[in-house]
């Protein structure tokens, strides 16, 4: 075990060993563009580099379990001896009692039988992405001839299935798919049987910049269409999920989860809230107060602070220069985490959700508050309206948990309590349901009502 000065005991590494290179050209893909870094490269993480990282994960951890997380790009293009190698090499590496756990996140088109059974083997949590239905899916979720890619994933996905690998579905909000919150939801518990979904909102900043395209020796007229993907500018394109529709979204699921499904499906962005709410570390960088652990390892061993930070300003160093502990420990990156807490406009310190939020990821942060100050998430209005639409609740279930007893109780209370409050309606109240009709109207009329 390594002790770096300022080192924290475990931090999260995303390793891309494709760097961006994916078999899919999803059409919000910033990943994408991020070739343009690595000008004439290979894109495949070498086998010395491979045991150098997993030696460094593996000795600069000091908590007694690692986690390995391997992302893209599309990771599954090495080929799976190139993940059989890795085992290896983590059996090698591994102290006594260190316990690690395996996650990949793919977008599920190769996975096969032999794909399904190592995942089987050595207990990965298999990270899926999929948008939805069909129909919401292939908006933008195409191949490099703009076909969509449903079919592909949902015959993954049935392998993955089979083989009785842990499946997190990803599904990332847009445009296409904001307005259906509870269809997609449904999609995913009813017709795919998954138990963990994390729902993650688009939000494409429009105004990138230019590398000189002719410096790097690109010419080609795609790489030309995907000019390099920096956070920069403050407009959005119109895939971009709209900034208060996230929150009806999750709000739409939120309503069924609390009524029915806590304790049986985990929605990442729900257990995450509920650890705020009870004063525990939400497990989540964008709704903790600062950020900085959660680092992205590109395939020849650069190290970025982040994931969504893949760009020039924001490399560490790499890996093969500067062990892995210096670089997650450095002036840097902890610069870098501090300055999620640290560039809070003044309305976030005032608001009354912040211990839930904490401003949301800085990437996002590029709009100005309501008094001119810049810095303000893009997706504020959806976090005050989620925040504040899931308070009550979400205060039911810490206090569940504080009496020792299960969240999942909350959905009897909450029909306790709405049935209390139907008793007590007036004919011409609005209907405590909360559907905007006249109480006459909704669960007033007889038998049933159209909200009921
Ligand atoms: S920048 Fe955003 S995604 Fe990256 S570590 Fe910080 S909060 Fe997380
Ligand atoms: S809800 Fe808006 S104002 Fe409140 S902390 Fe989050 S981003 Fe800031």
């Amino acid at each position: 075990m390594l002790t770096t000065p300022g080192a924290p005991p475990a931090f999260h590494l995303l390793a891309k060993p494709t760097g961006p290179i994916c078999n899919l050209d999803c059409e919000y893909c910033f990943f994408l563009s991020k070739e343009m870094l690595y000008p004439g490269d290979r894109f495949r993480m070498a086998d010395e580099l491979l045991e150098t990282y997993v030696r460094q994960l593996l000795e600069s951890h000091r908590t007694p379990e690692v986690t390995v997380a391997w992302q893209g790009g599309e990771p599954t293009m090495m080929g799976l001896d190139f993940f059989r190698r890795s085992v290896e090499l983590v059996d090698t590496y591994r102290r006594p009692g260190q316990r690690v756990a395996y996650t990949i996140q793919t977008n599920g088109v190769l996975i096969d039988e032999r794909w399904a059974a190592f995942f089987k083997e050595h207990d990965f949590l298999v990270g899926l992405s999929v948008d939805g239905p069909r129909d919401l899916h292939d908006a933008f979720r195409v191949d490099k001839r703009g076909r969509g890619s449903f079919d592909r994933v949902m015959a993954g996905y049935e392998h993955l299935q089979a083989a009785d690998v842990d499946v997190n579905v990803l599904c990332t909000v847009h445009a296409a798919n904001q307005d259906r919150g509870l269809e997609v939801y449904r999609f995913f518990r009813d017709e795919m049987g998954v138990r963990f979904i994390q729902f993650i909102p688009i939000v494409e900043r429009a105004t990138q910049t230019l590398l000189p395209l002719a410096n790097l020796g690109w010419s080609t007229s795609r790489k030309e269409k995907r000019p390099l993907y920096v956070q920069a500018g403050s407009h959005v394109t119109d895939r971009s999920v709209g900034p208060e529709a996230y929150g009806r979204f999750l709000s739409d699921i939120f309503d069924e989860w609390v009524r029915r499904d806590v304790g049986g499906v985990y929605v990442q962005m729900f257990d995450v809230a509920l650890a705020n709410w009870h004063g525990e570390p939400p497990g989540l960088c964008i709704f903790s107060e600062t950020c900085g652990l959660a680092l992205a390892l590109e395939h020849n061993g650069d190290v970025y602070s982040c994931d969504h930070f893949v760009e020039p300003d924001y490399l560490l160093g790499n890996i093969t220069d500067t062990p892995m502990a210096e670089l997650v420990a450095s002036e840097q990156q902890q610069a870098f985490g501090r300055a999620k807490r640290d560039t809070l406009p003044q309305y976030c310190l005032d608001c009354e959700v912040r211990f839930a939020c904490h401003g949301g990821c800085p990437r996002n942060r590029f709009t100005q508050t309501p008094d001119g100050e810049q810095g303000l998430n893009y997706l504020c209005p959806s976090y005050k309206r989620l925040f504040n639409h899931i308070d009550e609740p979400m205060q039911i279930m810490s206090d569940l948990l504080r009496q020792g007893r299960a969240p999942s109780e909350v959905s009897a209370a909450l029909a306790a309590d709405e049935a209390q409050q139907l008793a007590a309606a007036g004919r011409n109240d609005p209907c405590p349901c909360g559907s905007g009709h006249k109480y006459k109207k909704c669960h007033g009329t007889a038998p049933g009502g159209v909200g009921a």
